[in-house]
């Protein structure tokens, strides 16, 4: 007998859940700043007008950092929305670097472009695109991310006709606004639903709380007692076997 009602819907966090997002955002991170730099040495050379003191040499990456992190502490309601804060940031250390304003746009634009060409360099586990295949053809998906990957540039795209991007949404996880949304989106009712992310905080209390089911995929954290509607996996690759367990 199946303990919770039958799912209808399986919604996924994506970074550190279908694919291991650590080196994936140092090499982003680092990759596109240093796009910058070299860019704009050469851009600078080429006009006649090298600077004394490279871009990266006078700023670096850790005051890009702190920036990104004032911005935030500045506007709370964007705090989510880390391609706006990046942006930003770039924008005043450029204007500091000695930049006009439509010069320090322009770089600070095309900084983000590369940041967007390299975060997208992401490799799902081997077993996703199967995994998700096979739960599509049963459930319906969605995707509630609050980095800034845009599903659709992604291979994966095709299996969640519902993607959420919390930080465009102004709120991310653990705010109820993108579980809510995606729920609205797929029409199916929390209690019907299952989320499955790996963060404790982002994912798997704000589901709970609206009363969806939660998987939680920790593999390295300290064996814990859960509480009901929580379920624990090492990876993401073992959630067929947990949705046979619930009966579904
Ligand atoms: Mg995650």
């Amino acid at each position: 007998m199946p303990i919770a009602p039958r799912l209808e819907a399986l919604t996924f966090d994506l970074d550190d859940t279908l694919w291991d997002n650590r080196q994936v955002m140092v090499d982003t991170e680092t990759g596109h700043y240093a796009w910058l730099d070299d860019g704009l040495a050469q851009w600078l050379a080429e006009r006649g007008t090298p600077a004394a003191r490279r871009f990266a040499e006078r700023f670096p990456l850790a005051d890009y950092v702190a920036r990104r992190q004032a911005l935030a502490d500045a506007h709370p309601l964007r705090r989510g929305d880390f391609t706006w804060l990046r942006r930003e940031a770039l924008l005043a250390l450029l204007g500091d670097y000695g930049l006009d304003a439509a010069s320090a746009a322009q770089w600070a634009d095309a900084a983000m472009e590369r940041f967007m060409t390299l975060r997208h360099r992401v490799s799902p586990y081997p077993e996703v695109d199967e995994l998700l295949d096979r739960l599509g053809r049963r459930y319906r998906l969605a995707s509630i991310t609050n980095g800034n990957v845009d599903v659709r540039r992604l291979p994966l795209a095709s299996h969640f006709p519902v993607a959420i991007a919390a930080g465009e949404l102004l709120a991310p996880k653990p705010h109820p606004r993108p579980f809510l949304t995606a729920l609205a989106r797929l029409a199916v009712p929390p209690s019907r639903t299952l989320h499955v992310g790996d963060s404790w905080r982002e994912d798997v209390e704000p589901a709970r709380r609206l009363g969806m089911q939660a998987v939680w995929i920790a593999a390295d954290a300290p064996a814990c007692p859960l509480p009901p509607g929580v379920h624990r996996l090492a990876h993401v690759r073992e959630l067929p076997a947990l949705l046979t367990r619930l009966g579904d």
